[in-house]
This record gives structure tokens, sequence and C-alpha cells, in this order.
């Protein structure tokens, strides 16, 4: 059996990574921002063939995980901005914060998509060292 490094879990997640293996890539195109193939995927992944989607309907519950990513980013866009330039409520700088982070959180949409699914996706599917030999994990 070949021994191969274990690719880091965060940084699987964060560039979008088959969770199984950890080496495919989750989605057709490169460029999230392309809206007609922003959720676009291979039926299962081209390095190990675990599908993606698990069942029909499978990603509706990505919905709570990118309302939790959202909440959490402006969490911690809102705790920055109150350390680096302050909150006061005798000015407007709450509400300019509210205008920039609403910015950020569109324009990081199609990002936070896909991330969602991703997340949701490793839940469920392990990282399998042996994944040439084993077989793929489904609900069935
Ligand atoms: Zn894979």
């Amino acid at each position: 059996m070949e021994r191969k490094e274990k690719p880091n879990y965060l940084w699987s997640l964060l560039t979008l990574k088959c969770p199984r293996c950890r080496r495919g890539a989750m989605f057709s195109a490169k460029n999230a921002w392309n809206l007609k193939t922003t959720l676009k995927m291979p039926e299962k992944c081209e390095e190990c063939a675990q599908p993606f989607e698990l069942e029909v309907g499978f990603w509706y519950g990505t919905g709570y995980v990118s309302y939790g990513l959202t909440v959490a980013m402006s969490i911690a866009s809102l705790v920055a901005w109150w350390v680096l330039i302050g909150l006061s409520a005798h000015d407007n700088r709450f509400f300019v914060w509210m205008a920039i982070n609403s910015a950020v959180l569109l324009a990081l949409q199609p990002w936070i998509m896909r991330l969602s699914r991703v997340i949701y996706l490793y839940f469920f599917i392990q990282y399998d060292p042996d994944y040439k030999n084993t077989p793929v994990r489904t609900f069935d």
C-alpha cells in the first residue's frame, strides 16, 4: 500500500475538496462567481468516486449551514469593527458597519453557498486514507 500524506482538514475544506480523499474538487468550475456554474458539481469525486449528493434533496440542509456561517461572519466583523474603529450611539458608525458587512456578505454569497455544501458533506463523510481500495460510503 502506498503511503500518502494526509491533507489538512481545514485546508481541504476551504479549498472545497472532497471529504473522503481530500484531493478531488467538489465543484466543476473553478470560479464561484460565474453564477451559471456556481453550484455545478460532478456527480461523484473524480479522484475517489465518492458521490456528493448522498440522497435526493440532500443539499436542503445547507441552508442552516450558510445561515450559521453568515451570522458567525457578521459577529466576527462587528467585533473587529468595534475593536478597530469603535461604536458609538452618537454617530452612525454602526450603520456604516451594517452597510459594509451586508455588501461583503452579498459579494461572498457564491463562495458561502459552496462552502456550506462542503461543510455539510464533511459532517457525513470522513476522510479515508485507503480510499483507493475501500468502497464509497453512502446512506444505504
Ligand atoms: Zn474524493
